[in-house]
């Protein structure tokens, strides 16, 4: 394969789950206890927003203990991004600050952030590392019941579309990491790349159905940080 000069990398849950965070669908995750109908939608957030401030608020809690720290898949992006001469854009699924907390410097949160909230009056977001819920007030409206996790739930869009588009359709290699291409839009965004002929590459620990042009096994600490270092060499 040429050097290539233009890299779009997707990351999702699994690169996260060696940090201690659980994926989607781990049986014993914090998941498995609350379906997503109930925490990862508009209409479960109508109906018991109590139940959804508490699952965000224990998983903020849970990022920001001394045990969850960014593994080596995150700093060998880290890494790469740092030295490689051509573009390089991160877009992760991934609602912790991992990636950023290993040094990576550009990257899009297409479903939000976990340290982060929204005014849903003025829609204007702000930084949170405590908990929060119905009866905060926010700093712009200084009244309670406004704020919301700013995290994107199924059935609304993700951020930063098109700006992920145009990377995805200039880019010569895509690499998807640690992602069960289940969830919509991103599963569709190596069929982007493949159109404009990129070279896609796929890292899981087990087949998921998607067809990439090249899979590659096993654990993301272990099989990562390998092949960024020979992308460089
Ligand atoms: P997913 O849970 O659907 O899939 C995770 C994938 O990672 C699986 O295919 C699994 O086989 C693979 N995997 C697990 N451990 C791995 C490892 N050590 N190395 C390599 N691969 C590994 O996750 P998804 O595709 O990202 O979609 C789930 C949605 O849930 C996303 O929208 C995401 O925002 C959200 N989510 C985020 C976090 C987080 O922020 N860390 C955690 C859970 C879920």
């Amino acid at each position: 394969m040429q050097k290539p000069e233009s890299i779009v990398v997707l990351t999702g849950a699994g690169i996260s789950a060696e940090s201690g965070i659980e994926t989607f669908r781990s049986e014993d995750g914090l998941w498995a206890n609350h379906p997503v109908e109930e925490v990862a939608t508009p209409e479960g957030f109508a109906r018991n927003p109590q139940l959804v401030y508490q699952f965000y608020n224990q998983r903020r809690e849970q990022l920001l203990s001394k045990e969850i720290n960014p593994n080596a898949a995150h700093s060998a992006l880290a890494k790469f991004e740092h030295d490689f001469d051509g573009s390089f854009l991160l877009v992760t699924q991934n609602i912790d600050n991992l990636h950023e907390r290993a040094g990576s410097q550009n990257v899009l949160h297409m479903h939000g952030e976990l340290l982060k909230m929204r005014c849903l009056n003025s829609r204007m977001v702000f930084d949170i590392r405590e908990s929060f819920d119905f009866d905060s007030h926010c700093q712009c409206c200084r009244s309670p019941g406004n704020l919301r996790p700013h995290v994107v739930w199924f059935g609304e869009m993700p951020f930063h579309m098109n700006q992920i588009n145009i990377a995805l359709e200039a880019c010569d290699v895509f690499v998807a990491i640690g992602t069960s291409g289940n969830v919509y839009p991103a599963s569709g965004f190596y069929q982007i790349a493949k159109l404009r002929k990129a070279h896609t590459v796929e890292f899981n620990l087990e087949q998921t159905g998607s067809t990439f042009d090249t899979h590659i096994y096993g654990k993301a600490t272990e099989t990562v940080p390998q092949y960024f270092k020979s992308l460089l060499d």
